[in-house]
């Protein structure tokens, strides 16, 4: 590899965001390379959930069949237990797309397929192993990032540089943007446990004295999510697995040893919950898209989706500025205003959502709290309510569509000219 590399668009990080912007980019005939720090996609417990606004954007690229293809539960509805009743909290099926469901699908399949689809464009570089450690900047400009690969220092250069890298954005803060927290008072802890014959059918939240405990169904297992108080996890582990079981027990309509599966703690995985965004999301040169633009609570399970609709936006305001070689601020602040009002209207709900702070005392997740809990039982009295939380769930706020440019059918088209 030489030491300096070239491109049109350089992208750290391939999660679902810089994945989706890759894949973009390159099917217009823009040179992009992305840079992972990890050898493989292969990640447990991250966001496993693709929405239907997401699906209609694979429909729009010619994908959706495809990726359907890949192994996948769909969840037409999500369900919740409110007061022991068995209620719809969210449902899909008058969503105005083809696909009236949230399919549920390990994140490491999803990305191996974007990235096997980036590859047939012919305009795509992903380097796995290489960890972006600073930007290479001029005049307070981005023109690029350094890397580190097997022990090597390399740098690539390029007129734009996104940062795609998550919610613990390296670049972000090598870029000096700002912060704004929203707090969050709980963390969630992610483990499965078998699926067995006679479990309940749909995936179920608990509310009233069980809430606080997610299943996901995932076909030969449940994903369960189970919510605690913030940075209360090294206090739950001294207590011992017997303990985390035991309080599992109560909160999941399971009996108490099917979580005698859980042997130890290194099967549980701590979900450290944050809600914050960036104040700009971007310098010239340069642009945050994705989580390292805003952390997403877990509340409706959307980051994946906003991730991916960022994306979208972004390759559809910047690809026709990249093909000419002329990439302004004003085009970056553009994304940002695109993208500004899902987010913080996404994040205002989750905010209100989370509940007051009475149990914190208790050791146990606010995300228990009044409000989520008001919310459902309001559900329950008027279920029409359910399909307009399956519109803001399924859809979100804004929902992006791909600019037909990126949208052919046949392997190795020829680039269309923008
Ligand atoms: C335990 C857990 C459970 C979750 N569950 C859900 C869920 O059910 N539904 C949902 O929608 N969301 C969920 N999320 C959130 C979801 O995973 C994220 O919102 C989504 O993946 C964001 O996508 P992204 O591409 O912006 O960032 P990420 O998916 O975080 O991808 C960032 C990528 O950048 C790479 N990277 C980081 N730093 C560097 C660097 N310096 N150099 C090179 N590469 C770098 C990382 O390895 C990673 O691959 C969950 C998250 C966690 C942690």
């Amino acid at each position: 590899m030489d030491k300096v590399i070239k491109t049109d668009c350089c992208i750290v990080g391939a999660g679902p965001a810089g994945l989706m912007l890759g894949l973009l980019l390159a099917r217009a005939g823009i040179n992009v390379t992305i840079l992972e720090k990890h050898e493989d996609f292969f990640r447990d417990f991250r966001g496993d959930t693709i929405h239907p606004s997401t699906l209609d954007v694979l429909d729009h690229l010619g994908m959706l069949d495809e990726v359907l293809q890949l192994p996948h539960q769909k969840a037409h509805r999500l369900h919740a237990e409110v007061d022991g009743r068995d209620v719809v909290l969210a449902n899909f099926s008058k969503l105005p797309i083809k696909s009236k469901f949230i399919a549920f699908m390990p994140q490491w399949d999803f990305l191996n397929f974007l990235s096997d689809k980036a590859n047939e464009t012919g305009h795509f570089n992903l380097i796995m192993g290489a960890k972006a450690c600073d930007l290479v900047q001029e005049n307070n400009c981005v023109k690029g990032i350094s890397f580190h690969k097997d022990g090597q220092l390399y740098e690539v250069r390029a007129p734009l540089t996104i940062a795609a890298d998550g919610r613990n954005s390296t670049l972000r803060d090598k870029a000096g943007l700002e912060v704004e927290s929203f707090g969050a008072p709980t963390d969630v802890l992610w483990m499965k446990v078998s699926h067995q014959r006679e479990d309940p059918e749909q995936a179920m939240g608990h509310v009233g004295p069980k809430q606080g405990f997610v299943m996901i169904d995932r076909g030969e297992y449940w994903q369960c999510g189970y919510v605690i108080k913030k940075q209360s996890f090294e206090e739950l582990k001294a207590q011992g697995i017997e303990h985390l079981r035991q309080l599992l027990a109560e909160s999941a309509p399971f009996p108490i040893d099917r979580f005698d599966e859980i042997e130890s703690f290194d099967q549980v995985h701590l979900l450290s919950v944050r809600i914050d965004r960036l104040k700009q999301w971007w310098k010239t040169g340069f642009l945050c898209i994705g989580d390292a633009a805003h952390a997403m609570s877990p509340i409706g399970g959307v980051g994946v989706n906003l991730a991916i609709q960022d994306a979208v936006a972004a390759a559809n305001i910047l690809a026709p500025k990249l093909f000419r070689g002329t990439v302004e601020a004003s085009d970056l602040a553009r994304v940002q205003k695109r993208r500004s009002f899902p987010t913080k209207a996404t994040q205002k709900i989750q905010i209100m959502m989370r509940g007051k702070r009475r149990n914190q005392d208790k050791g146990q997740g606010d995300g228990r709290g009044a409000k989520s809990s008001g919310v459902m039982k309001k559900i329950g009295r008027m279920p029409w309510l359910a399909h307009v939380a399956g519109r803001l769930m399924g859809m979100g706020f804004r929902p992006e569509r791909p600019d037909p440019i990126f949208c052919y059918n046949k392997q190795n088209s020829k680039t269309q000219e923008i």
